[in-house]
C-alpha cells in the first residue's frame, strides 16, 4: 500500500540516529513525528550510564553535513590525531591515524550532539514527543501504543509507517519479529566496561595530551581515554567478566585502585576519584546484533543500533547509524512506495553494517593486545603501503 503523503512518518527513538533521521526527512518537507522514551534532555538534563563521549569519523561527519550541522558539531569537538599508546614501562607514543591533520577523528560529547540534533530536527519541522515509550505495535491495524515513563499514561496512534531508531534493545524490533521473524542473533562479548574519569587540572587544562585517543593495552584487557572539550577525559576500562582480573574479581573501589596501581600506574595519579567512580558506575555489557531482515514490507523499518548494534572497538556504531540515515532519506525520496525504499535500504546497508561489525570485533584484539607490538605494526604498515 502506498503511504498517503499527508500522513506523518513516525519515528521511534530520538537518540543520535532518530534525531538525525527526523532532521533529514523534515528538511524534505515530510511530516515527521518522533516518539522518544526519555524526557527532553535540553530541559531535564541527560541520563548517565552510556558512553559520555564518542569518536566521530569522516563517515559520520559527512552525514551531519547533509543536515547542515558539520560546523556546529566541529565547534564542540576535540581533534584526535592518533592513538597515544601507553605500553607498560615505556613512555607514551603517538601512532597517527594518517599522514597529517587532514586524516584525524574527533571526540564529541554524546549529550551535546544529541541536543544539537534535537534542535535541528525541530527547526526543520519535526515534532518530538518526549517521555513516550513504544509499548505495542499492531501492524494489521497500523496502530501503536506509547506510554509515559512517569505517569504511565498511554496514548494510541494510527500510523502508516514506523521507523525504528530505538537502539539495541528496540521495542519496535521485538514487535516486528513477533509478526514475521527477522532472523535475529545476538552475540554477547565475555568482556564488559566501566566508565571512569580524568578530571581537568585546577585551572581547567588537560592533564595529558588532549589531541589523542589514549590506550593502555594490557593483553587480555585495556583502558582507553577520550578527551572532552572542557578539559576532562572519559576513561573506559574494558575487562573480562570472569577470571582474574575481571569484573568478578575487581569489585570494590579499593580493588580497582590496586588494579590500576599494578597495571596502569601512570593513569592512577590522574584519577583522584577512581575508587568512588568505580564503586558507583555500573558494568556495561557489549554485544553484536545480527538480523536477516530489517523491514516489515512498507510498514516498518529498523536502522542504527536497532538493526545492527556492534561492539564499540572501532568507534563506528554511531558513524554507521548516521550513514544509515542518509541512505534511507535518499531512498525514500527516490522510491514512490515505502516497501521498495526499505528493501533497497536493507540491501545497500546490511553488507556495510556486517563488515563494520566484524572489524569492530577484530579491533578489540588489536587494541588490547597488538598496538604495543612493534613487529605487528610494522607488518601492518608494510601491508598498507
Ligand atoms: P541509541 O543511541 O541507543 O538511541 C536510541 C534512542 O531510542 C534513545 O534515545 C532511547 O531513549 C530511545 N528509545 C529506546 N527504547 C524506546 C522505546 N521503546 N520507545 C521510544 N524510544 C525509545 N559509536 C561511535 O561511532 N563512536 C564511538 O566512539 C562509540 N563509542 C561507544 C562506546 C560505548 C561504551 C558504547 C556502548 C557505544 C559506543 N558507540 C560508539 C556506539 C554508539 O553509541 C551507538 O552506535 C549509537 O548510539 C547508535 O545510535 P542509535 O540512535 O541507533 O541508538
Amino acid at each position: 500500500m502506498n503511504p498517503s503523503p499527508d500522513r506523518p512518518l513516525t519515528l521511534v527513538g530520538g537518540g543520535l540516529a532518530g534525531a538525525l533521521m527526523a532532521t533529514l526527512l523534515a528538511r524534505r518537507g515530510r511530516r515527521v513525528e518522533v516518539y522518544e522514551r526519555r524526557p527532553d534532555p535540553r530541559v531535564h538534563g541527560t541520563e548517565t550510564g552510556r558512553s559520555i563521549n564518542l569518536a566521530l569519523a569522516e563517515r559520520g561527519l559527512h552525514a551531519l553535513g547533509q543536515a547542515g550541522l558539520r560546523e556546529r558539531v566541529m565547534e564542540r569537538a576535540v581533534m584526535m590525531r592518533g592513538r597515544m599508546v601507553h605500553a607498560e614501562g615505556q613512555p607514551p607514543a603517538l601512532h597517527r591515524y594518517g599522514r597529517d591533520d587532514s586524516e584525524v577523528i574527533w571526540s564529541v560529547s554524546r549529550a551535546t550532539l544529541n541536543m544539537l540534533l534535537l534542535d535541528a530536527a525541530e527547526r526543520a519541522g519535526a515534532r518530538i514527543h518526549f517521555d513516550r515509550r513504544l509499548v505495542e505495535a499492531d501492524f494489521a491495524r497500523r496502530h501503536a501504543v506509547f506510554e509515559g515513563i512517569n505517569d504511565r499514561a498511554r496514548i494510541g496512534l494510527d500510523f502508516d509507517t514506523l521507523i525504528g531508531a530505538d537502539g539495541a534493545g528496540s521495542a519496535l524490533r521485538r514487535a516486528m519479529d513477533a509478526v514475521a521473524p527477522l532472523g535475529q542473533r545476538a552475540e554477547l562479548l565475555d568482556h564488559g566496561y566501566k566508565e571512569l574519569e580524568i578530571p581537568p587540572t585546577e585551572d581547567g587544562g588537560f592533564r595529558i595530551e588532549p589531541h589523542a585517543l589514549h590506550i593502555w593495552p594490557r593483553g587480555g584487557y585495556m583502558c582507553i581515554a577520550l578527551p572532552n572539550a572542557e578539559g576532562s577525559f572519559t576513561v573506559t576500562l574494558f575487562l573480562p567478566n570472569r577470571g582474574d582480573p575481571s569484573f568478578a574479581s575487581v569489585v570494590t573501589g579499593g580493588e580497582a585502585r590496586a588494579l590500576f596501581a599494578r597495571d596502569f600506574p601512570d593513569a592512577l595519579p590522574l584519577m583522584p576519584d577512581l575508587a568512588e567512580h568505580f564503586a558507583l558506575h555500573p558494568v556495561g555489557t557489549l554485544g553484536t546484533l545480527y538480523l536477516d531482515r530489517w523491514h516489515l514490507d512498507g510498514r516498518a523499518v529498523l536502522l542504527g543500533d536497532a538493526a545492527h548494534a556492534m561492539v564499540p572497538f572501532h568507534g563506528q556504531g554511531m558513524n554507521c547509524a548516521f550513514e544509515d540515515c542518509v541512505a534511507l532519506d535518499r531512498l525514500l525520496a527516490e522510491h514512490g512506495d515505502h516497501e521498495t525504499a526499505f528493501a533497497a535500504f536493507a540491501a545497500e546497508r546490511a553488507p556495510n553494517a556486517a563488515a563494520i561489525q566484524a572489524m569492530a570485533l577484530e579491533n578489540y584484539v588489536e587494541m588490547r593486545d597488538r598496538v604495543d607490538d612493534a613487529d605487528y605494526l610494522l607488518q601492518r604498515e608494510l601491508a598498507a603501503a
